[in-house]
Parts: C-alpha cells; sequence; structure tokens
C-alpha cells in the first residue's frame, strides 16, 4: 500500500523536535533480529529498559499472566470480573508503573495506563488489547497486544522523547465474552456504547452481569464513568497475533489489518418431545437430530457464499443416553467482510432453519446475542503501522489483512480512529493451547509498533498547552 503519512523531519511540526527526526529515534530496541531493521540508536536506552522490553521478556511475561486460570493442568481460562482478572490487572499495572505511566482501573474492570505528552493533559493516543480469554486459550491472544503496548511507552518513556500527545495503555478486561455470551464489554464501556439492558445477562451459575461488577467492587450505575469522550483521542492502535495463516504463508513477520470483519453471534434453540429410546423413529420429535442438520447446513451454506460460520456451543437436554433429545441449545458465530453479504446468508439460513424444523415436527427459537458492523482501519493510523513495519522489518510494502477475528477496535471505533498491527502466528492457530509466536517476530512488532508512534508524532504538531483537561 502506500505511505499517506511518511513521517518528514523537515516538516515545520518536526523541525525543533530532534528526538522524533526519523530515523534517528529509531531502534531502542535490544539486538537486530530482522533483516533490514535498522541499525545503533541514537538513544541509549538505560540497560533494564532494553531487558523488560525485549521479545524474551515480554515472552516470559505472557507465561506468567497465563497462570492467572480457573483450569487446571496449565489450561488457560480467564473471564471477565473474577480474582483472575482482578490480578492480572494488579500485575499488568506493575509493569505500566514500570513503564512510566500513572494507573488506574476505569470503572468497567479496564487496566489502564498514561504517560503525558510534551504538556500535561493531551488527547491520548491509545495502544491496547484484552486479557481476558476462551476456554482452554493460548497464551498471546490479546495478552502480547497488551504487552507490546506498554514495552513501547517503556522505551519512549526511558528515551525522554516528548510526544505531541499523551499515551495510553488500556488492557481491557472483556473482549472474548467468554463469561456473560457478549463480546467486547471493556471496550463498548470505554467507547461509550454499552446498553444497561446488558447488566441482566448472566454467567453459567446465573449471576447477573450486574452482581459480577459489585463483587468485582464496581458500581454498575456507574459505567457510564469509563466512557472516553472523542476530543480525549488521538485514536487507538493495537498490535494482535494474524489469527489466520497469511503471514506464515507469505513469510513475512507483520501486516497491516484493512477491515475487521463484522460479527453477528446468535443463541439458537431446537425444541422436540423428550421420550424413551425405545420410542420408533416416526413417533420422535428428537431435537439434536434435526440441530445436526441444522448445523451442516449452516457450514455448507457459508461455504457456498464464502464466509465464515461457526457452531462452537452446544448443550443437549436432558442429555441422557436413553432419552430422546427433547431441546438443544446451539450458539452461531457468522461473520463477514461485508454486513449486506453476512446478513444475506442469515437469512437464508433462517429459512433453512424454518424448513428443516417443519419436516421434523420441530421448533425453534433465535436469539441474537452480538452483532457487530465490520470496521475499516484509517488510512492515517495504518499509514503509520506501514511506516514502522517498513522501517524496522525492512518490507517496503507491508501486507494488507482482512481481520476475520473481532478485536477490541471494533467497539473503540466508535469513538476514535482506530488501525491494527498484526503479528505472524504459528499455523495461524489461535484460542487454542498450541498457539504461538516466535521471539524475532516480537521483536519486530514491537520495534515497529514503537515506530508507528514515532511516525504519527512526526506528523503531529507539538502543542504548547492543553486546551483542557481532557482525560
Ligand atoms: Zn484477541
Amino acid at each position: 500500500m502506500t505511505d499517506p503519512i511518511s513521517p518528514s523531519p523537515a516538516s515545520p511540526a518536526t523541525a525543533d523536535r530532534a528526538p522524533l527526526e526519523l530515523p534517528a529515534a529509531f531502534g531502542h530496541a535490544a539486538a537486530p533480529t530482522t533483516p533490514g531493521r535498522l541499525a545503533a540508536p541514537v538513544t541509549a536506552l538505560p540497560p533494564e529498559v532494553t531487558a523488560r522490553t525485549s521479545a524474551l521478556s515480554l515472552l516470559a511475561r505472557c507465561d506468567e499472566l497465563a497462570a492467572y486460570s480457573t483450569l487446571p493442568n496449565g489450561l488457560i481460562r480467564r473471564v471477565y470480573l473474577t480474582n483472575e482478572h482482578r490480578a492480572v490487572n494488579a500485575l499488568a499495572a506493575t509493569w505500566m508503573r514500570e513503564a512510566g505511566m500513572t494507573t488506574w482501573q476505569d470503572a468497567a474492570g479496564n487496566q489502564c495506563g498514561r504517560l503525558e505528552g510534551a504538556v500535561p493533559g493531551l488527547p491520548a493516543l491509545v495502544l491496547g488489547s484484552h486479557l481476558d480469554t476462551v476456554p482452554s486459550a493460548g497464551r498471546y491472544d490479546g495478552i502480547l497486544g497488551v504487552l507490546t503496548a506498554i514495552a513501547v511507552v517503556d522505551r519512549i518513556h526511558a528515551a525522554g522523547i516528548p510526544l505531541p500527545f499523551a499515551l495510553e495503555v488500556v488492557a481491557f478486561g472483556d473482549e472474548e465474552g467468554t463469561r456473560f455470551g457478549r463480546a467486547l464489554l471493556g471496550s463498548r464501556a470505554l467507547a461509550g456504547t454499552f446498553d444497561p439492558d446488558w447488566l441482566d445477562l448472566t454467567d453459567e451459575n446465573g449471576v447477573t452481569l450486574r452482581d459480577a461488577y459489585t463483587t468485582f467492587g464496581l458500581d454498575p450505575q456507574h459505567l457510564a464513568a469509563a466512557a472516553r469522550a472523542p476530543e480525549s483521542l488521538v485514536g487507538y492502535l493495537e498490535a494482535h497475533i494474524e489469527q489466520g495463516p497469511y503471514l506464515e504463508e507469505a513469510d513475512r513477520p507483520l501486516g497491516i489489518v484493512s477491515t475487521i470483519a463484522g460479527a453477528r453471534r446468535f443463541a439458537i434453540t431446537v425444541n422436540g418431545h423428550a421420550g424413551h429410546s425405545g420410542t420408533p423413529f416416526d413417533r420422535r420429535k428428537d431435537a439434536l437430530a434435526g440441530a445436526s442438520e441444522i448445523i451442516t447446513m449452516i457450514e455448507s451454506t457459508a461455504r457456498a457464499a464464502g464466509l465464515i460460520a461457526t457452531v462452537g456451543h452446544l448443550e443437549v437436554f436432558p442429555n441422557a443416553v436413553n432419552v430422546i433429545p427433547g431441546r438443544v441449545e446451539f450458539s452461531l458465530d457468522l461473520r463477514a467482510e461485508f454486513d449486506e453479504q453476512r446478513d444475506r446468508v442469515w437469512n437464508d439460513i433462517t429459512s433453512a432453519i424454518t424448513a428443516i424444523c417443519e419436516a421434523r415436527g420441530l421448533t425453534f427459537a433465535v436469539r441474537q446475542t452480538h452483532n457487530a458492523p465490520a470496521v475499516a482501519c484509517s488510512p492515517r493510523l495504518r499509514g503509520a503501522i506501514s511506516a514502522g513495519i517498513t522501517a524496522t522489518a525492512g518490507d517496503p510494502d507491508p501486507m494488507l489483512l482482512l481481520s476475520r477475528a473481532g478485536h477490541d477496535g471494533m467497539a473503540v471505533a466508535d469513538v476514535t480512529d482506530i488501525a491494527m498491527l498484526f503479528i505472524r502466528c504459528r499455523g495461524g492457530v489461535s484460542h487454542h493451547p498450541d498457539e504461538h509466536v516466535e521471539a524475532p517476530d516480537v521483536s519486530a512488532a514491537t520495534d515497529a509498533f514503537e515506530l508507528a508512534v514515532l511516525s504519527l508524532a512526526a506528523a503531529t504538531p507539538l502543542p504548547t498547552a492543553p486546551d483542557s483537561e481532557l482525560r
């Protein structure tokens, strides 16, 4: 792609800010790991900062966070508003303070940190990702993005570079939606789009989101305090593992997200009639046999339309070996690059479910649990990430990728511009214990992310005083 905001050291905005001249400010990281990476840093960092922002340190922190889990045997499950959430927030806050940030936990349980810019009170460039996980998760999805963000702030703080904006890191408490079945609760709160009706959502034990906030020590009546005003923000950048195979196939460590695919999720219930397993076929209303036909229909319909559909959760009632299933509840996650295409396929699926249920004497009910439109990344911020990748990974034309996975940026886009850096992951595997990243790729990502921030800074006039207290 083209680079709309290639940094220009000669621009009036940056002429008096030598530390932001490029490439002079580049290369605070440890030893070169990628061909084409820029050489010796101009601003030497203290050895402890170089050490704790190295790829090996970030990977060690991923391992440390992975220990906060509700599953045994090294499996990871860490969900919203739990003791594990509280513990990883505290750990992240420690690392944020070490990196020079002031820290707070916002009204929705997101862990935040802030490094002031050249003058206090400036609007903030937010770097972030999430610390919650799916069940049996990997240790990098979301987590690595938070740690990369902290490392970038650490380096910029240690180098004493005055930025024309504040830098904030947000570690979102809920992105995956594992506990309450609704994704992006943390980032929706930050964007000011949290729907108070969601407080009645319940987890698998019947605990409401409202009660979970209270137990966590937060006031569910004051969630709106987590919302950020658009004028308090410069933009949002997120580094994340790719969750797809394309960077690996192209033999590139890093890429740029073009668009985050829109996703809709549904809870579908198929009702039949429970009965003894001796009942003849022509007298049965088998909800599981019907649900099975529906699930394979969903797969073939989505395949034919070229989009992605997943049934990842299914419960059978009464779930006994000698009883015909009377009710089945399952989830559907449907995502596509274009919302119109996705909605058209959903209409086809509901028509087919109706036909299948009629033929089998079953009934069904559908409840939408999530609906996020596709989100395009900002050309301005994409350009900064592109500049970062080009300068550090030596990739003159970084790869553009559609994100088929949802991310916090989808919610944050309601309040400010967003862009994302993708990091190659082995086999494109995520949401699984086999999730894996290579240290040189993490190193390249941290360098590129740092350079993206400095590139944005170089394109932004250095203010003399803030307009107001904006935070
Ligand atoms: Zn994620």
